[in-house]
């Protein structure tokens, strides 16, 4: 579903952070990428939507290269790519549900959500996304009024909401305490599993990366020193 084929970035400051990556990862796969900070974690989850393009090499989806598309094309294959991230990144003042439609306006006009003007189906898709994630009376709420857990639900029903084939996770329980964390992490799974969506999910810690991953990447200094699954990380990592 994701195929990094010898990819390298180097930022304009000349500092390597991927030194020819190439990896496979089936459609499906719940993956989770650990390595201390500086690693190259977040660089490598960032050329899969095209945000870090890569210097040398590509990044296929779904068998088609997103280093290479543009235009039109990129934002119709971003749009099957979910992200989340650490802070949430949701608009504070305005509703749960205004938060997870916006996850849908990838072909609406950008007025759209100003004026309040969503096709019913749009509106229905965005009630069930907030059920799935465990908040659905939230659904009126401000979003700063919610904790962080329920925040990150937010931004996971967010994505969601666009049917996304891929879902990027950047960091997405580091700023949870670890019950939240673990309850948050667990309903990403389950939830990604449901509908077949592949995942990649950068994390901190070993730990949690042994509880929840199909296949665990070991990052450091842009390269991967680990791949392989949570039982065979135990010694390793
Ligand atoms: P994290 O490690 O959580 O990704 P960072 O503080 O490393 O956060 O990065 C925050 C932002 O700053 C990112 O957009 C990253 O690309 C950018 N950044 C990180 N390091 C540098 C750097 N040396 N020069 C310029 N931008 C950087
Ligand atoms: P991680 O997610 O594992 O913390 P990152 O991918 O954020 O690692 O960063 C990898 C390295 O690249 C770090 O040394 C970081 O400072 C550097 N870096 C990240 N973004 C930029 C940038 N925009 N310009 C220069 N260096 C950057």
């Amino acid at each position: 579903m994701i195929s990094f084929d010898g990819v390298e970035v180097t930022y304009p400051n000349g500092y390597q952070a991927l030194k020819g990556i190439s990896l496979d990862i089936p459609k499906g796969q719940f993956v989770v990428i650990v390595g201390l900070s500086g690693a190259g974690k977040s660089t490598l989850i960032r050329t899969i939507n095209n945000l870090v393009v890569p210097s040398k090499g590509e990044v296929r989806v779904g068998g088609r290269s997103i280093t290479r598309a543009r235009g039109a094309e990129l934002r119709k294959m971003r749009a099957g790519i979910g992200m989340i991230f650490q802070t949430y990144n949701l608009v504070k003042r305005t509703t749960v549900l205004r938060n997870v439609l916006s996850g849908r306006l990838g072909s609406a006009h950008p007025m759209a959500s100003l004026l309040g003007l969503f096709p019913k189906s749009d509106l229905l898709m965005a009630h069930a996304c907030l059920q799935r994630v465990g908040i659905p009376e939230k659904a009126y709420v401000r979003a700063d009024a919610l904790s962080g857990g329920q925040q990150q639900r937010v931004g996971i029903a967010r994505a969601l909401a666009q049917q996304p084939q891929v879902m990027l996770a950047d960091e997405p329980v580091a700023s949870l305490d670890p019950p939240t964390a673990n309850a948050v992490m667990g309903d990403l799974k389950r939830i990604t599993r449901e509908d077949g969506i592949t995942t990649l999910v950068n994390l901190h810690f070993i730990d949690m990366a042994r509880d929840y991953a199909d296949r665990i990447i070991g990052m450091r200094a842009g390269e991967v020193v680990f791949d392989g699954t949570p039982d065979e990380a135990t010694d390793q990592v």
